[in-house]
Formats: structure tokens, sequence, C-alpha cells
């Protein structure tokens, strides 16, 4: 294969991983990011059994399943008390699959060493990308602040949903959230392996999911996450703490003594999703991937997972084609099916559980929580929260990774970094 120069907006789990695997490959590989020090912005997130697919490719998949927490199902249940949403790994039928829950800072740190470690990626902070040239002689990146690079064989777009190189409007969704990383307490009354999350109707929705522990000495950790309207915000910064916390208690009391660890404000981020997709991934010498792609809300938990794929497909197709037009035509067909399946999917389910809608919910709790409790749909439902709905794996040379071996060597390794004297 020809050792390509190649440029990559975006320093984000879709940047790291392709640029890892294309240095890996041989290419020359320079990630531009526009933070000082780039870095994860934000709480948790849950890792599927096909981003882990990738992240095992990557040798990094013990890492992250030690440093995250085991997540063995995903539960909801409604105001009233009843369960309407029991998603467990295990009717996937994989042998000993399971999710994990991370700290968005601990999977940027697995994705970020690597790449210190790796020769061919030089990573830039502080460049904030405008736009593209591109001419005979390549492509060129052009900057808020500073003269344009040189010319690159190749530019990836991983800059995330605010990309530049899509200018159709960003789609905002009505509801967003606030999330906060809070230490987990002995005695809390989590279940360390569940994602749980709690409903008012559609309009209200409180979770926790447990996202492991940031460093070997460090203590574990709950992402907390209340749903709000975007429009709602601005009151709600005016609106005392410990008012917005009753509101949060009455949906579901067992959180006060988390939530008594909020002091202040500033604890909580406000994150906003857009819903869209770039009608046109790839141009010359140029391909987006990741939410630079395809963004969606989180209530699939699907991603930063789809960005691994995304950058999977891209190192594959880069291997195989024979142009670099064929490349990176290849890399985005294998993608686009899933993509395209997973927008449509979250677009359907995303209003099941954050709008104001009276009659969603009641569908949701009266006709899709007791057919999902029947076969065939639980395994359905199991598939389509793992991302493997669609059988993305396949087509890209990618199998589900030993969960058991994994799984094994990580609490070896967690148990011999305990048993080390601590300083
Ligand atoms: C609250 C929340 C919860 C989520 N939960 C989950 C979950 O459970 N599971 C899951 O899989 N996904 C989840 N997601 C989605 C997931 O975070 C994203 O899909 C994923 O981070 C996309 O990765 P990316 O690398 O494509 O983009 P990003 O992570 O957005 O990274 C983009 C990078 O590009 C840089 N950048 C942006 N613009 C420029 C520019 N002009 N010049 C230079 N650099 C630039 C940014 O600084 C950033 O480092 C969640 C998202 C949110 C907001």
């Amino acid at each position: 294969m020809d050792r390509l120069s190649v440029a990559i907006i975006g320093c984000g789990p879709a940047g790291l991983a392709a640029g890892l695997l294309l240095a890996r490959q041989g290419h020359e590989v320079a990630i531009f990011d526009q933070f000082a020090s780039p870095g994860p912005v934000g709480s948790g997130l849950m890792i599927q059994p096909t981003g882990l697919a990738v992240l095992d490719q990557l040798g990094l998949a013990e890492e992250v399943v030690r440093r995250g927490a085991r997540i063995d199902a995903l539960q909801g249940i409604e105001e009233h008390g009843r369960c309407v949403l029991d998603a467990p790994y295990a009717a996937l039928g994989l042998q000993g699959a399971f999710g994990i829950g991370i700290h968005r800072a601990s999977l940027f740190d697995a994705l970020h060493a690597a790449a210190l470690r790796q020769s061919g990626i030089t990573i830039h902070a502080g460049h904030a990308v405008t736009g593209s040239t591109c001419d005979a002689s390549g492509r060129r990146l052009t900057f808020a602040d500073r003269e344009p690079s040189a010319s690159f064989d190749l530019v990836i777009d991983a800059s995330g949903w605010r990309t530049h190189f899509d200018p159709a409007p960003k789609g905002i969704l009505p509801f967003g959230a606030l999330w906060a990383s809070l230490p987990v307490e002995p005695g809390d009354p989590f279940a360390g392996n569940l994602l749980e999350q709690r409903y008012r109707r559609a309009a209200q929705m409180a979770g926790v999911l447990p996202i492991g522990t940031r460093t070997e000495v460090s203590m574990p950790e709950v992402a907390f996450f209340w749903s709000l309207k975007v429009e709602d915000h601005a009151a709600w910064c005016d609106t005392p703490l410990e008012e917005w916390k009753a509101e949060v208690s009455r949906l579901w009391p067992d959180l006060e003594g988390l939530l008594a660890r909020i002091t202040t404000r500033e604890q909580l981020t406000f994150a906003r999703y857009a819903h869209r997709t770039h009608p046109g991934p790839v141009g010359e010498r140029m391909i987006a991937i990741g939410d630079a792609w395809h963004s969606a809300s989180p209530q699939l938990g699907q991603g930063a997972n789809m960005a691994l794929l995304d950058a999977w497909s891209l190192a594959r197709g880069l291997a195989e084609g024979r142009t670099l037009a064929e490349k990176l035509r290849l890399a985005a067909g294998w993608r686009r099916d899933h993509v395209w399946l997973y927008q449509w999917v979250t677009r359907l389910f995303t209003p099941l559980y954050q709008s104001e809608s009276r009659y969603l919910p009641a569908i949701r709790d009266r006709a899709l929580a007791p057919l999902s409790r029947r076969w065939p749909a639980k395994g359905i439902q199991a598939r389509l929260m793992s991302g493997l709905f669609g059988f993305p794996l396949a087509p890209l040379g990618l199998a589900a990774p030993d969960y058991e071996g994994l799984a094994a060597s990580a609490s070896r390794i967690s148990l011999a970094a305990s048993a080390l004297p601590q300083s």
C-alpha cells in the first residue's frame, strides 16, 4: 500500500482510533485539535460490543474493561415503580457478553496514550480548523489564527457534530441533559452492573451509569444524568440547586445520597444533542467519520462505538481499494447501512424517552414493554442496545471479543495492581 500523508481533524474517539490504525498501516498521520491540550469534555459513556471489538483489535480492550465498569443490563423504571425496560446483554446469546460504562477521560487516556506510543503520529494541539482547500498537490487545512497547513494526501474530518464541513443545519434536539461524574460510596443503593433509568412519562428522565475508576488508585464513580429541555436550561440556572434536587428525588428517592454530593452547579455539564447525517461523507481526498458524519441523541448509547467502527472501516478501505477514491468509497460503503439503520432507530426511540408527548410513553409502557419480554423481541432489543443490530461486524472482518477471557485478565491485572504498595 502507498504511504499516505494523512491529516485528521479532531482528537476524539474517531480521530484517535483512525490515527492509530492508519499509523500502524505505515501512513504518516498528523492529528489537529482545537483544544490547547486535547481532552474529553463530559462524563461517562457506554462501550458496546461493537466498540469493544475495535478496541480489541487496537489492543486496548483489556485496559478499557479494567478501567470501566462491567454493565450487564439496561433497566428502566417508570414513576409508579413498574419496570418498563429490561435489556440484559445475556439476551444476545453471546457467551459472557457485557457492555462497559466508562468515564470519557479513561477512554480518551487509553487511546491518547497508545497514539503517543505509536510512531508515525504527531498531535497538534491549539489548531482550530476552519476549512480546507484542494488542488493538484493535495489537500490543505486552513486555521482560525495561523497559516494554512502543508498539503496532505488525505484529510479525515473527525471533528464531531459541530463540523465545519457539513453546512446543513445541525438539527439540535429539543432535549439535552445535565451530566455529572460522582464518587461511589459504600452503601449506595445502585447496582454496580446496571445502567439504571427512571422516567416520569417521557418529560423527565434520571439515570445512573457506573463508569469505573479514572486511575488505578482513584475511587469508582457513576455518571448521573437528568434530561432537560434546551429551552429550560436558562431557567434551571436560576433555580436554587436544592429545589432542583428535590424535584429529582421525587422521581427517584434513592438518589438523595448521590445528589448530596452535588454541591455546586459547576459539577453539572449541560450537553445538547444534534441529530444529523452528512449527506456526502466522502469528498475529494476527504472523508468524514464519527459524529462528523452522523450524530444522534445518546439514548441508544452508540455514538463513540459507531465512531470506532468508522475508523476501523476506513483503515480497511485504505488497505483494500486500488485508488484513493475507491478506498474511501469502500470505507463509507461498508458502514452506510448500519449508520442509516441506527440513525432511524434512534430517531424513532428517542421521543419515547425524551419528549412531552403523553401518548408515546403510554405506548412504551403498555405495549412495547410487555412485548419486549417475549421472544423474539427480547433478543432484538438486546441487539439494538449492543449496536449489533444489522450485523455491522461481519462486513468489516471483525468478530465479537472473547468476553470471558477479557473479564478474567482484566480482573487479574486489577488484583495485581491493588496488591502493589501505594504511594
Ligand atoms: C452527554 C452525552 C452522552 C453520550 N453517551 C454516549 C454513550 O453512552 N455511548 C456512546 O457510544 N456515545 C455516547 N455519546 C456520543 C459520543 O460522545 C460521540 O458520538 C463520540 O464522542 C463521537 O466521537 P468523535 O470522535 O466523532 O467526536 P468528538 O468526541 O466530538 O471529538 C471531536 C474532536 O474534534 C475536535 N474539534 C472539533 N472542532 C474542531 C475544529 N474546528 N478544529 C480542530 N479540532 C476540532 C474537538 O475538540 C474534539 O476533540 C454521548 C454524547 C453525549 C454528548
